[in-house]
């Protein structure tokens, strides 16, 4: 039976990198490699001219339907003003929330060809391979009570409420140890149990999950450490778990290791299903739409055919098909292929539809 894939490319340079992948999707196909079934729909800025909404229910549904979404980029400030509640990313949120996808994985990896583009020395970041684990849907983003309170006296008080629940800690910190298996078998848990009781909770149930896996190698590390030793020392991790706040910032110091935003890929998981065991899960790169060279054609669509990489291996299990096309896109960097935003020392650089093409025949 067909999988089904359903693309939403989104406004800006997510509707140019998205045709890369479709390529590659229509490829694999004709080569009998895959048996794909694929369906568009809008989201973000132009879902909103098509439909006065950011997402619509007809497009939600497929998405909930399908065995993987593939998302490029929403926004741009053609939609500034529009309702807060139809903004573009509120098309994100819809789907991170109805798909409940409440695992954001977050590879940096260093391409060897890129690594004197860190800022960081080579053999510090040569062969660079992790993968932060970020708990998405609760944390102090979301608990409650979350208020801004007028005193009266000019002072005003706000207030966050970070809150965890134990199912909610036990199901991200499994999903990083079932990764670490297919990886390096070593889990970093970052907290501030120090100072945080959500920080004790995490700790404590991350360490019974742990027990569940001997195999694994499993280190507790205070979240203002893991930050130090990530620019420090990063090779000595292989998967970092951590809550909604701290995975924000960790990803993102994780991610800029390895040079351009234009590299990096996403997936965020929900829970597996409980009949099927199949998780519901989107794939999209970690930068935007970047309105300032959309239309263009010179957008990387590296971190966009990464991403799907990510879908062959984590959502159809296609490890060795997903190896491939990291290696292909590991291979032309290594050619010495560079869209504007990695371009080193006056290169010659390629369009986007010169790299996609690139990354394909290598494939
Ligand atoms: P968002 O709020 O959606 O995260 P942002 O303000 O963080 O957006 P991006 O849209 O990610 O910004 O762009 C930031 C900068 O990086 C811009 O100058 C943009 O042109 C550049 N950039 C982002 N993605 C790419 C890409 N795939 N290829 C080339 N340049 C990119
Ligand atoms: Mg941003």
């Amino acid at each position: 039976m067909a999988q089904k894939l359903f693309l939403l490319p989104g406004d800006g340079i997510g509707t140019e990198i998205m045709k890369e992948v479709e390529k590659v999707i229509a490829w694999l196909n004709s080569q009998g490699e895959t048996d794909f079934s694929f369906d568009s729909g809008l989201v973000g800025g132009c879902a909103y001219d098509a439909h006065g909404e950011a997402i619509s229910e007809e497009d939600m549904q497929k998405a909930l339907a399908a065995d993987a979404v593939i998302f490029g980029a929403v926004g741009g400030p053609k939609w500034d003003k529009v309702p807060y509640e139809k903004r573009p990313e509120a098309g994100l949120l819809r789907l991170r929330k109805d798909l409940k996808l409440f695992a954001n994985l977050r590879p940096a990896i260093c391409y060897p060809a890129l690594a004197d583009a860190s800022s960081l020395k080579r053999e510090l970041i040569e062969g660079l391979d992790i993968l932060i684990v970020r708990e998405l849907t609760g944390g102090v983003y979301f608990g409650e009570p979350k208020t801004i309170t007028d005193l009266g006296n000019g002072q005003k008080r706000a207030i966050d409420t970070q809150v965890y629940e134990t199912y909610e800690i036990d199901r991200i910190v499994r999903v990083a140890m079932d990764l670490a298996r297919t990886r390096k078998n070593k889990v970093h848990s970052a907290d501030k149990k120090n100072v945080m009781k959500s920080g004790v909770l995490w700790d404590e149930v991350a360490q019974a999950v742990a027990k569940d896996y001997p195999d694994v190698e499993f280190h507790h590390i205070l979240a203002d450490n893991a930050a130090m030793q990530l620019v420090r020392n990063p090779k000595q991790f292989d998967v970092m778990v951590t809550d909604n706040l701290f995975g924000d910032i960790l990803s993102d110091a994780a991610a800029m290791l390895t040079g351009s935003l234009g590299m990096l890929p996403s997936a965020s998981l929900g829970a597996p299903d409980a009949v099927t065991g199949k998780r519901k899960a989107l794939y999209e790169p970690v930068h935007g739409s970047a309105p300032d060279i959309a239309g263009t054609g010179v957008a990387n669509p590296i971190a966009m055919l990464a991403s799907f990489a990510m879908a062959l291996r984590y959502s159809f299990n296609l490890v060795a098909l997903a190896d491939r096309l990291e290696a292909a896109i590991s291979s032309v960097l290594a050619d010495g292929l560079r869209t504007g935003d990695i371009a080193q020392d006056n290169r010659k650089t390629v369009g986007t539809e010169e790299m996609g093409a690139a990354i394909l025949k290598k494939l």
